[in-house]
């Protein structure tokens, strides 16, 4: 039997609000045993601490989404505080930059990411990056991160060079949907090379679906396919990849699944 998790998602998204059981029940099916719903802001994070009481096989992150930078320049953040004292709460996230929407100016969103990796380090809680068309400046902030702080580059989107920085700087990556895609190539070539100790699976669902379901509403369930594509990739049996990716996931979110 195979055990995979959803290290990153967001089933507190209203896209799910009518058959969040049914997916539930598909995930299980699927052998996908856990899921770790990240956060945008305040009602995100209670909302995905919520469903993690109310359902098996759940975690939480609380955390400041780039997009919503702007909204929380004055925010002293306690109630990020106050959620991580939650044993269901297990990191701080989404925090980075996004260049490509640019929802908040980025001087704030950068604003904001420092005070998040701060509080990260100051609760000694792993931190579950964002980081779009923006990698460059992710980095070089990454840096004032303590050595071996805990940092997950989620929907890793570099290429083969920056996923060998990374790696010298000891962070995990996760991939989803976009490893299906024949066009993206370069994430492809990541697959390819990434040490499987490194690298957890997600599907930050409802978005960014994999093929052939791609246009669809993403769920846990997809998981196995998104290994699947991996497996191949690799080379590999995807039994050694569901294992592998699921022991990173544990040693990142420093919990214990199946
Ligand atoms: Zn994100
Ligand atoms: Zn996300």
């Amino acid at each position: 039997m195979m055990v995979f998790v959803d290290g990153h998602a967001h089933l507190d998204n209203k896209a799910f609000r009518s058959d969040l059981g049914a997916c539930l029940r598909r995930a299980r099916d699927a052998e996908v045993v856990a899921v770790i719903n990240g956060a945008s802001d305040g009602p995100t994070a209670k909302r995905a601490r919520d469903l993690a009481h109310a359902n098996e096989g759940m975690w939480a992150t609380a955390g400041v989404h780039p997009h919503k930078a702007k909204d929380h320049l004055q925010d002293p953040l306690d109630w990020i505080r106050s959620l991580a004292r939650d044993p269901k709460v297990v990191a701080l996230g989404e925090m980075g930059l996004d260049y490509h929407y640019d929802f908040s100016p980025r001087d704030a969103q950068r604003t904001v990411f420092e005070r998040m990796m701060e509080l990260a380090v100051e609760l000694e809680m792993p931190a579950v990056v964002h980081s779009r068309e923006s990698d460059a400046d992710t980095f070089v902030m990454l840096e004032n991160m303590p050595p071996g702080h805990k940092v997950l580059l989620h929907c890793f989107s570099g290429d083969a060079n920056l996923l060998e920085e990374a790696m010298d700087f000891g962070y995990y990556i996760s991939l989803g949907g976009v490893v299906t895609f024949q066009n993206a190539q370069e994430t492809r070539e990541v697959a390819r090379r990434v040490p499987l100790d490194r690298l957890i699976l997600e599907t930050d669902a409802p978005y960014l679906t994999p093929h052939p379901y791609r246009g669809k509403r993403n769920e846990p369930a997809y998981v196995p396919i998104i290994a699947r594509e991996i497996a191949e990739l690799k080379g590999m049996d995807i039994e050694e990849v569901a294992r592998e990716t699921t022991a990173a996931a544990e040693d990142f979110y420093g919990l214990k699944f199946g």
